[in-house]
Formats: C-alpha cells, structure tokens, sequence
C-alpha cells in the first residue's frame, strides 16, 4: 500500500507521562505505516524544556507560525513536587500558556459524542463547544504577598507622563493581592475568532461575564462581543444563529438545562473550569477534543485532559492501564484534516475522517476503555487495556 502524502510539514510538540505512550503508539500504529508526512518535532516533556531552560517550548511555538498547523501532547505543569520529582531548575511556566501567549490564540474545546455513552446531563444532546480566551487575565498575572500592615494601590503611567491611582485595600496586617490585565486588541480577536467559528459551524454564540460586578474589566468583554456582534450581524442573520449574552452564573444554569448545540465564549478562567465540567458532563475527559486557533489562522491541536499522572504510576509499576487515547487520537486526526485542506490535499482530510470514524465505530461496536464502559448504555461493552483499545481502532483502519 501506497502510503498518503502530506505536503507541508506537521508541527509534533511531544509531552509527559501517561499520554506520552500513547502518543508513540498513536505515531507507530496509525501515523507512520499510513502518511508519508514530514514531522518537524519538539520535545515538550519537562525534562527537555528544563535542559533547554524552556526555549524548546517558544520554538515549538515559532513553528506553529511558520507552518500553519501544529499538535500537540499533553505536557507537565511543574509545581513544587514536581519540581523535586524531576530536579527541575525552576517552576516552568505551563507551555500551554506559553504558546496560547505566543499565538494569541483562542482555544476551542468540543466533545466527541458517541452514541452509547449518553450525556450525565439527560438535557444534553448535542456538542457543546467552549471557547475560552486564552491570553491574559490570571494566566498573566502580577501577585503580591502582604506581610504587613500598607497600603496597597494600582497606578497607571501614561507615556505622556499623566498618572492615574486607584486604591485596591488598605491593609491592617498580612494578605494577599493581585494584579491582572487584558488587551482590546487580544479581546477582538477572541472576539472574532468566536463569531468566525460560529458562523462557520453554523451554532448559537453565548457570551458570559460578571459585568454586574467588574464594571470596567468585564464590561470591557462585553462591550466588544456586543460590538462584533453588532457589526456581523448580517452574517449572523445568514447563517441563521443568533447571539447571546447572559451573567456567567445565569450561563451555568441554563447551559445544565439546555440541550446544547452552541458554542459557549468565555473568559480565559471560567473557559478553564467550565471546560472541565462540560467534558465530565459529556463522558469523559478522554472525548474533549480542543483547538488553539490564532487571529491569523494557525492551529494547534490537542486532548483537553492532562498527562493521567494516576495511570502513569500504575504503567510504571507494570500494572495495566486503561487509558483513554481517543482525544489524543483526534488531535492527531484534526490536525491533519486542517493541514489537508490548506494544503488542497483531499487525501489526507479523507485519511484522517476514516481514522475518527474507525475510532467511532470501536466505541459503538461496544470496546471501548475503562473510563467509557462505566458510563456505556451497552451492557455487554468491553473494557480494553490502552493498548488493545488501540489495536482494536488498528483492525477497522
Ligand atoms: P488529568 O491528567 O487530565 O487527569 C485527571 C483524571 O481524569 C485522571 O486521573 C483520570 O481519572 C481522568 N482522565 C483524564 N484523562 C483521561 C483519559 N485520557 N483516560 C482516562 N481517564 C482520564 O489531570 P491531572 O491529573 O490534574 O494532571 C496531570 C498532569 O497533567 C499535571 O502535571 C498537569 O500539569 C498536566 N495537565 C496538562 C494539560 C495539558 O497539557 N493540556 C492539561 C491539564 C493538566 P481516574 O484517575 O479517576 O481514572
Ligand atoms: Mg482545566
């Protein structure tokens, strides 16, 4: 057999742990015998960026830019522990943070829907896609232990020298503050990142924030969605969707009753959270795809979840492990359908439809992973180890 042609080289940003044997897996089973594809790889695990005092990581990022479209392994956050674990130099920052800074980039995360596993939400029906902002606010903050009693302010200078103060707390022993901020600039393109991917997907657009309560950084948000909105809303009326606004805590008790269907902006924090609950509430984290997707269009592909930390100490201790590899599976598979149609290679966007599907059929032919079979409406579905499961997407290719 022939294999496909990939005509531009892939960005590969390798990880950590648990989804770093499966990445292999996924490479030596499903990528190498079927592509001829040029891999323009990075190494991402902790211990590479710690040797390249995290330089590795911006220029996985660089790359992405040169080349259009990237994917990418689940990779450590070190803290403390790990920090120990690993005799890290420092507490690196998250690469995710690192290239989302880089790229500018929105992230938009979709769950898998497979037709045993039912929702924990009977309300939910369809995908729910959360776009998160994904520059600024906490990611970016400024944090000040108090250790006694002062006063604590924020100034702003101006370049022309004009000064602006606003007290934040007049402290009467130790606390804690922090400063945060946002860019119109980086707001508009998430902005518009949001209403491209809606009118393209053809779905509804919630917007949320708590405006009733930051009168000038939340409203901020809000007053550019209302704008965008404003001006796109030819567009809007063409593709027949509309857009909302609700306060986040209004959002999360309509999104739990609402049958889904739409994509859901949010700030970069509750993007965070929010995204966490809408992949347990669909199943598992395993079936959260997610896309980093920059103002000028380039892409990154990922699994919405982490390493599995839990699974790689049974790996390592030789126990079995039924890791769920079906997010990392379609990073790889989403990657590559963007990389074709840029490319105008009908080919490979075929190759990597055929590989979800034979992802798809594996789940609804009742073999799935552990994590799956819980929650299957299938009483007689199997639980495979990481790698039957694997072998078993391989028979159907
Ligand atoms: P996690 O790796 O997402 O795992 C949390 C738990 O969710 C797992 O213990 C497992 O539950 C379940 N789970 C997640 N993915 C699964 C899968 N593919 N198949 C089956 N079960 C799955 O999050 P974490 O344990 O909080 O973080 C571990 C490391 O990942 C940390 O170092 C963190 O910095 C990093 N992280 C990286 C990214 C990223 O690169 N995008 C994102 C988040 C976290 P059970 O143990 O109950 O089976
Ligand atoms: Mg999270």
């Amino acid at each position: 057999m022939s294999k496909i042609k990939v005509k531009t080289p892939l960005v590969e940003l390798d990880g950590d742990e648990m989804t770093r044997i499966i990445w292999k897996e996924i490479k030596d089973r499903f990528i190498n015998p079927y592509l001829d594809i040029q891999l323009d790889y990075y190494d991402l695990g902790v211990e590479y960026r710690d040797k390249t005092d995290d330089k590795v990581t911006v220029d996985s990022a660089h790359a992405i830019q040169k080349y259009g479209v990237g994917v990418k392994c689940a990779t450590i956050t070190p803290n403390q522990d790990r920090v120990k674990e690993y005799n890290l130099k420092k507490e690196w920052k998250s690469p995710n943070g690192t290239i989302r800074s880089i790229l500018d980039g929105t992230v938009f995360r979709k769950p898998i829907i497979v037709n045993n596993i039912p929702a924990a939400l009977r309300s939910w029906k369809k995908p729910i896609t959360v776009g998160r902002h994904a520059y600024g606010d906490l990611y970016k903050d400024t944090e000040l232990y108090i250790p006694e009693a002062g006063k604590v302010e924020i100034v702003f200078t101006s370049k022309s020298g004009k000064e602006e103060r606003a007290l934040i707390h007049d402290f009467d022993g130790p606390g804690v503050v922090m400063g945060q901020h946002n860019l119109d600039k980086s707001i508009q393109s998430f902005a518009q990142a949001c209403f491209n991917y809606a009118i393209s997907e053809k779905i509804d657009i919630w917007f949320a924030t708590k405006d009733t309560i930051s009168k000038k950084y939340h409203a901020r948000f809000r007053a550019i969605f209302d704008d965008v909105s404003a001006k796109r809303a030819d567009e809007l009326k063409k593709a027949g969707i509309q857009y909302s606004y609700y306060l986040i805590d209004d959002a999360v008790a309509q999104i739990v009753k609402n049958e889904g269907g739409m994509l859901w902006a949010l700030m970069n924090y509750d993007g965070d959270v929010m995204s966490d609950m809408v992949a347990s509430g669909f199943g598992s984290l395993g079936l959260m795809t997610s896309v980093l997707v920059s103002p000028d269009g380039k892409f990154e592909y990922e699994a919405a979840h982490g390493t599995v930390t839990r699974h790689y100490r049974k790996y390592q201790k030789g126990e079995s492990t039924s890791t769920n590899s079906v997010a990392s599976i379609f990073a790889w598979t989403g990657a590559l359908a963007k990389r074709g149609e840029l490319d105008g290679t009908p080919d490979v966007v075929a190759f990597a439809h055929k590989l979800e599907k034979a992802v798809i059929d594996t789940i609804q032919g009742g073999e799935m992973t552990k994590d799956l079979t819980l929650l299957c409406t299938d009483p007689n579905a199997k639980s495979l180890d990481t790698f039957q499961f694997m072998e078993a997407v391989q028979k159907r290719l």
